[in-house]
C-alpha cells in the first residue's frame, strides 16, 4: 500500500499551503473538514459534500462506537464503504466527546468509564481501545486518545491533564503500531500556558507522530485568547508535519488560524448553522428566517456558485424554513459548506501567490460591509 506524505508548496508569513497524500486521495491544505458525526454530514449526500470542495471528512469515534458500533461497521466493510465516502476520513479519538457528552464519567490512569448518552449503557475507553476502534472504522488519519479540561481551569488541573494525555499519547503510538497508508496524529495540550504547551509539544515530538493537533482550544476561551495561544503554539511543532486545530470554527477564526500556521480544521458550524437558518456569506451572517427576506428575489450571495444561490431566492429559502421543509436545511447546509470551502481555496491560492495579507484585508472589508441592503 502506498505511503502517506505531507508536502509544503508555499509559505506566506506563517500561513502555509501544501498537500497531504494518502492512498485514498490528496488533501489540499489548509483544509476544512466537514463533520460527519454519525456517518453522515447531516442533510448532505456524500457526492454533494465532495462537490463543495471537501477532500476529507471527520467522523466521531464516540458516536460511532455507541451506534452502530465499530465492530458492526468493520463487518460491513469499514466506514468509507458504509457511508459511501471513498476519500480520506479523519476520526477523533473519542476522548473529548466522552468528557462533553456522556454521563457518569470516571477518569483513571487506565482510561475513562462512562455511560452512553443514548441508552445509558456502560463503556470503557482507553488509548488501546480507541486505536482499535479507529482501525475497525478504517480511518485514514487516526487521533491519539487524550483528555481535555474545559477552560477556564487552574494551572495544576491543566498540567496534570496534559501529562496524562502525553502518557496516553505514548500508549496510542505503541498500540497503533506500523500501519502503512494510515497516519497517527498526536494532540498538544496545555491550555493557555505557554510553557505547558512547549512541554507537551516536546513530549509528542519525542514519541513521533505523522501530524500534530493543537487541542484544548475553542472550548470557551474566546477568539482573542485562542489567537494568543496560536501566536506561539504552532512554532513548537515540526514544520514538515501537518498541524490541525480541532473544532474551529467561524470563518474569521479559520482565517486567523491559517494566518498563524494551521493546516487543518474541522467544525460542525456550517452544517449546524444551515439547519437552523443561519447562512454564512462573504458579507457576514444572515438569518434567513428574518421577515426582511420574505419577498426578496435575490440569492443569498449573487457571487456564490452553490445550488442554493444559483437556483433559489432568499424568498424561497425563507419560505421553506418557515414551512419546516427538509430542503431548507439541505440548501443552507450546502451553501455554508460551499462558502467555507471557497474560503479555503482562496486562502490556498493567496498563500501560493504570496498575497495572503491583501486577501485577508479584503475578507475583513467585505464582512465589515454587512449584508446587502433590503430592497
Ligand atoms: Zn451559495
Amino acid at each position: 500500500m502506498a505511503q502517506t506524505s505531507f508536502t509544503l508548496h508555499a509559505q506566506d508569513g506563517q500561513a502555509r499551503t501544501g498537500v497531504i497524500s494518502t492512498p485514498r486521495g490528496e488533501i489540499r491544505t489548509p483544509a476544512f473538514m466537514p463533520v460527519g458525526t454519525a456517518a453522515t454530514v447531516k442533510g448532505m449526500m456524500p457526492e454533494s459534500v465532495r462537490e463543495t470542495g471537501a477532500d476529507i471528512l471527520l467522523g466521531n469515534t464516540y458516536h460511532l462506537m455507541l451506534r452502530p458500533g465499530a465492530e458492526r461497521i468493520d463487518r460491513l466493510g469499514g466506514l468509507h464503504k458504509f457511508m459511501n465516502w471513498e476519500r480520506p476520513i479523519l476520526t477523533d479519538s473519542g476522548g473529548f466527546q466522552v468528557m462533553s457528552l456522556s454521563d457518569l464519567r470516571k477518569l483513571t490512569e487506565e482510561g475513562v468509564t462512562f455511560k452512553s448518552h443514548i441508552d445509558g449503557s456502560k463503556h470503557h475507553l482507553t488509548p488501546e481501545r480507541s486505536m482499535e476502534i479507529q482501525k475497525l472504522l478504517g480511518s485514514d488519519i487516526v487521533m491519539a486518545f487524550d483528555e481535555c479540561p474545559a477552560l477556564p481551569a487552574d494551572r495544576k488541573r491543566i498540567a496534570d491533564s496534559m501529562r496524562l494525555s502525553m502518557r496516553w499519547a505514548q500508549r496510542s503510538r505503541d498500540s497503533f503500531g506500523d500501519r502503512p497508508g494510515h497516519m497517527l496524529f498526536g494532540i498538544m495540550q496545555g491550555g493557555l500556558e505557554q510553557d505547558l504547551r512547549e512541554e507537551s509539544a516536546t513530549a509528542l515530538i519525542d514519541i513521533g507522530f505523522d501530524g500534530y493537533a493543537v487541542g484544548g482550544l475553542a472550548v470557551g476561551e474566546g477568539q482573542e485568547a485562542m489567537f494568543g495561544c496560536l501566536d506561539y503554539a504552532p512554532g513548537f511543532l515540526p514544520e514538515d508535519k501537518p498541524r490541525y486545530l480541532m473544532g474551529v470554527g467561524k470563518p474569521d477564526d479559520i482565517v486567523g488560524a491559517v494566518k498563524r500556521g494551521i493546516d487543518m480544521m474541522d467544525c460542525v458550524l456550517p452544517s449546524r448553522s444551515g439547519r437552523t437558518g443561519q447562512a454564512w456569506t462573504r458579507r457576514g451572517q444572515i438569518n434567513i428566517k428574518n421577515a426582511r427576506h420574505a419577498e426578496d428575489p435575490r440569492p443569498l450571495d449573487e457571487n456564490c456558485t452553490c445550488p442554493a444561490c444559483r437556483n433559489y431566492s432568499r424568498a424561497y429559502l425563507h419560505h421553506v424554513f418557515k414551512s419546516n421543509e427538509m430542503i431548507a436545511g439541505m440548501l443552507l447546509t450546502w451553501h455554508n459548506l460551499h462558502y467555507f470551502q471557497q474560503i479555503m481555496q482562496e486562502m490556498r491560492d493567496a498563500i501560493a501567490a504570496g498575497t495572503f495579507d491583501a486577501w485577508e484585508a479584503e475578507f475583513h472589508a467585505q464582512r465589515a460591509q454587512g449584508d446587502i441592503e433590503p430592497l
